[in-house]
């Protein structure tokens, strides 16, 4: 069986939906297939939220009824029939009542802000199984909130959706379509929760892990991973092959197209993950599997709004323990470190997070001296496996930055990456100058261009 999610463009519009039911029947495979809220749904609802909070209720209510024209508008698309067209209508109905009621909740706390953001997925999902109906296709709709469960540290369950999903799936064996919400579940107090903003993908990740899949399939509107930022790079090119370690550090360091939990339960089970293009269902797009018989490098990632911390030791020479004083301070205050650089004195450490950087500087200052922190830095990272590194990796990316100053460097902490870190306002020259000498120089020496 494999898992098919679908995310928010790629059901906002009724014809849209109509295309995932193409693909999604195109062959003979039993498939469980994910979906988000309609594109824009998500925000719209937080927003209302926001009015509720604030006791704003004519902005409220203006907020309803925009979103509401929008689902009646789109019900009466996507059903054609008269009895489909009740049907999405009376769930239109019954979704916004709801949503009427939980919004005039005072105080409106965290928990009903919860209740509200997970209409989305619940109605995206009704929908598209109203219109499968209609069509008179093999399918259930089966609810993730009996399936998916976070714990008291907002961890995913995975055995308890291996269990609750595997029976539901045994009952409705005869149907070749499963639908479910992407992004919610329940929390240990047995109210309504969510994975996060754009937690979709990780639900897919989470069900495909648990049910041991074929494959997970994450179809979005763009045909892959790319090997560096197409916003702000020349000539980007989708990366055909990933390892689950790569596709990782990619997501973490800013590839916008996967949520950065997704690849962890696929992985754990070893799923293979594939993104796929649903405007170009034939592109091969993105495989991350265990092995990867792609490049050595394989993309450029880079993550923005990073500060750097230079710490000196006082001791000087031979200070052992002061490494771990150092990490304590972060540890206390929570805040992860991403980059660090040492010599036998200093130490330099990036974290993304200042919320506490004044309480932080504050307790190093006891036992170290402080340079002026850098704000606004970029991590480029740059990311493949390198445990044979045949190719020169680190001269080529020393060649590449030649004329863009680096603040630190960092290669060796895994066989999948080297981080640089510079001024943000060099971000856009790096990324360029790094994707020219790593993907395109070698083809330009040798006379030919052929995209890798
Ligand atoms: N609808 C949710 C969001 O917009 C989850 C998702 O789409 O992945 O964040
Ligand atoms: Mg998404």
């Amino acid at each position: 069986m494999q898992v098919w999610k679908f995310g928010g463009t790629s059901v906002g519009k009724p014809e849209r939906m109509h295309s995932i039911r193409n693909l999604i029947t195109a062959d003979s495979g039993r498939k469980i297939v994910v979906l988000s809220a309609l594109s824009g749904t998500t925000n719209s609802l937080l927003s209302m939220g926001e009015s509720a909070k604030s006791g704003n209720e004519e902005e409220l209510a203006g907020k309803i009824a925009e979103l509401r024209a929008h689902y009646d508008a789109f019900v009466k698309e996507l059903l054609v029939s008269p009895e489909g067209l009740a049907n999405g209508q009376q769930i239109v109905e019954k979704e916004f009542s709801f949503i009427q009621s939980v919004t005039s909740i005072r105080p409106f706390t965290l928990k009903q802000e919860k209740e509200l953001v997970a209409q989305g997925e619940l109605m995206s999902t009704q929908l598209f199984q109203a219109y499968l109906e209609e069509q008179g296709e093999s399918s259930v709709l089966l609810p993730a909130l009996e399936f998916m469960l976070i714990d008291a540290d907002n961890e995913p369950v995975l055995s308890h959706t291996e269990e609750a999903l595997g029976q539901m799936l045994l009952q409705h064996a005869d149907k070749q379509l499963v639908i479910t919400q992407g992004f919610i579940c329940r929390n240990p107090r047995g109210e309504v929760d969510n994975l996060k903003r754009g937690g979709s993908d990780y639900t897919a990740s989470l069900i495909g892990g648990a049910i041991r899949a074929e494959e997970i399939q994450i179809w979005t509107d763009i045909d892959g991973m790319h090997n560096n930022d197409p916003r702000i790079v020349r000539k980007t090119f989708p990366i055909r092959e990933l390892t689950f370690e790569e596709a990782a550090e990619l997501a973490y360091f800013g590839a916008k197209i996967l949520h950065p939990s997704t690849i962890t339960p696929a992985k754990l089970r070893g799923v293979p993950v594939r993104l796929k293009n649903t405007m170009e269902p034939e592109a091969f797009g993105t495989l991350i599997a265990t092995k990867s018989s792609d490049r050595e490098i394989k993309a450029i990632a880079a993550k923005d709004g990073i500060t750097a911390v230079y710490i000196h030791s006082t001791r000087m020479l031979n200070a052992y323990g002061f490494l771990r004083r150092v990490f304590e301070v972060f540890e206390k205050y929570k805040t992860p470190v991403d980059m660090i650089t040492t010599s036998e004195i200093s130490v330099s450490v990036t974290i993304d997070n200042p919320e506490n950087l004044e309480a932080i500087s504050a307790e190093l200052r006891q036992f170290a001296d402080l340079e002026d922190h850098d704000y606004n830095q970029t991590i480029i990272c740059i990311v493949g496996n390198f445990s044979a590194d045949k190719e020169g990796v680190a001269l080529k990316v020393l060649e590449a930055m030649k004329n863009i100053p680096i603040r630190m460097i960092s290669y060796g902490g895994s066989e999948h990456n080297i981080s640089i870190l510079v001024d943000g306002k060099f971000k856009a020259d790096a990324l360029n100058a790094l994707n020219e000498r790593l993907f395109y120089y070698e083809d330009a020496m040798k006379g030919i261009f052929t995209a890798p």
